[in-house]
């Protein structure tokens, strides 16, 4: 059986002020001591300097929510890779739904996105899913196989290792409608089996893939439980310190 880390990764999204990121992160440094998990916190770029500061001698890793599909230049309003590097970031997510969604981020976007960031040794978290009428119409898993063929088109086997892919249903996200851990788990070893297709066994092994979408405190466990499901990607009940640290702190 391979051995990979769990790694629960909290989303902010549009939330939270400087005063509030340097609290909570100083909260989840005393949590993160018992952990039997990796952690990171996905934060608003005007906050990964704060928390990365604070989270300076903790476990506690600090990322991007979204990073620029290019190097540098006029591209007003964008963020770019070594920008977020430079501010405390070591991983970034890429592909979130939101953006998908609101900003008409598609596959290509996201590889040259997950591209830019690899080529700098900034994590790429790659989310993907399908839509409530891609499951019901029996399309959930061609929708998955595109968004990964396409967005890690053209990596390396040691660039698709070192990754993580979230897999999100859209239908899961902020709906309190949380997938099954049995949906989860069958999905995300479909996932597994389309990166070793194209990537080989030994990739597919390493490969860490998240859950996400309406997870909380009580339904972290069980979908923790499952063997290809190797860690969560937390929206809302990352708000709630108490919340988040009741997730971190569970025994799997
Ligand atoms: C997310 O947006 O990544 C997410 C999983 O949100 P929530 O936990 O609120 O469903």
């Amino acid at each position: 059986m391979p051995h990979r880390p769990k790694v629960i990764i909290g989303n902010w999204k549009m939330n939270k002020t400087i005063a509030e990121t340097k609290s909570f992160v100083a909260g989840l440094a005393l949590a993160a001591k018992e952990s039997a998990f990796q952690i990171g916190l996905a934060v608003p770029f005007t906050m990964i300097d704060t928390a990365a500061k604070t989270a300076e001698g903790t476990v506690i890793r600090i990322g991007a929510q979204n990073v620029a599909d290019r190097d540098e230049g006029p591209y007003t309003g964008e963020v770019s890779p070594k920008m977020i590097q430079d501010a405390g970031a070591s991983f970034a997510l890429i592909g979130h739904s939101e953006r998908r969604r609101y900003f008409r981020e598609d596959d290509a976007i996201v590889n040259r996105k997950i591209k830019g960031v690899l080529k700098i040794g900034v994590q790429p978290v790659c989310c993907i899913g399908e839509t409530q009428e891609e499951r019901q119409s029996g399309q959930a898993y061609s929708i998955l196989k595109r968004q990964l063929l396409h967005g890690l088109d053209g990596l390396e086997k040691e660039d698709v290792a070192s990754l993580i892919i979230a897999y999100e249903p859209v239908w899961a996200i902020g709906s309190h409608q949380v997938a099954t851990p049995e949906i989860a788990q069958e999905t995300h070893a479909f996932c597994r089996s389309v990166i070793k297709e194209k990537w080989g066994q030994q990739v597919a092994d390493r490969l860490v893939i998240q859950y996400g979408g309406s997870v909380n405190p009580m339904n972290a466990a069980a979908l923790l439980a499952e063997p290809d499901i190797d860690g969560l990607l937390i929206g809302n009940a990352s708000l709630s310190l108490e919340a988040f640290t009741n997730i971190v702190l569970l025994h799997v």
